[in-house]
């Protein structure tokens, strides 16, 4: 506890993370899509590998959540730190790197210089008419958020993709369980006259007859 922050972002910060980690999210992932990375390092200026392409996880996003080659030895060596990769322009990490402390399950991969990758973030797409157009208009997969083209039957172009499509999930999620909870309050339910968990209630509270009763 070195930095004393002022108490208000810090807790509407912590609020989010709750939600997402209830979602099965962890919280350093909605900062890992926000980052910028690749900007040169304000602490090593000069260095020839200062580019901040790093980001630790142990940390989360205090402070300067992209940090370079130097700043990791100096100050997260036993940390858990991921590499951000570019490709195109774009923000990519290894599969291996992220695999064991994320849930990936339905976000496009990619092979790029013999390593298989994913997106963090969805990419803007190319409109009107051309190859690319056409070559997504043929692809029989697309991603379930923004639409695009995908190589092989996944769900998501992206992790930011992914995130989108969780939140919502726990949207729905959240807002049954509000229905479950409110003693009686049922009227969120389609079909609105019908008794709360009637399934459950007849298994356990009706009583049983005996078949052959005389
Ligand atoms: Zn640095
Ligand atoms: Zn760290
Ligand atoms: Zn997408």
């Amino acid at each position: 506890m070195m930095m004393r922050r002022v108490a208000p972002p810090a807790s509407a910060t912590e609020e989010k993370e709750a939600t997402a980690a209830a979602a099965g999210v962890p919280g350093w992932l909605g900062a890992l899509l926000s980052t910028r990375f690749f900007l040169a390092c304000g602490a090593h200026p000069g260095s020839p590998r200062n580019e901040c392409n790093m980001f630790c996880i142990d940390c989360r996003a205090s402070a300067a959540a992209a940090f370079c080659y130097y700043c990791r030895s100096h100050r997260h060596s036993s940390h858990r730190v991921i590499q951000i990769r570019r490709s195109s322009y774009h923000d990519v990490v290894r599969v291996t790197e992220v695999e064991d402390v994320l849930d990936i399950g339905g976000v496009q991969t990619y092979v790029i210089n013999s390593a298989r990758v994913l997106f963090l973030n969805e990419r803007p797409q190319p409109r009107g008419a051309g190859a690319a157009a056409g070559k997504a208009a043929a692809s029989p997969y697309n991603c379930e958020i923004c639409g695009r083209a995908l190589l092989d039957p996944f769900r998501f172009c992206s992790l930011g993709c992914k995130l989108v499509d969780t939140k919502r999930q726990y949207g729905h999620e959240a807002a049954a369980n509000n229905v479950a909870a409110g003693a009686g309050g049922n009227e969120a339910d389609a079909g609105g006259s019908k008794q709360p968990r009637p399934q459950g209630r007849r298994r356990k509270g009706t009583p049983h007859r005996a078949p052959f009763g005389s």
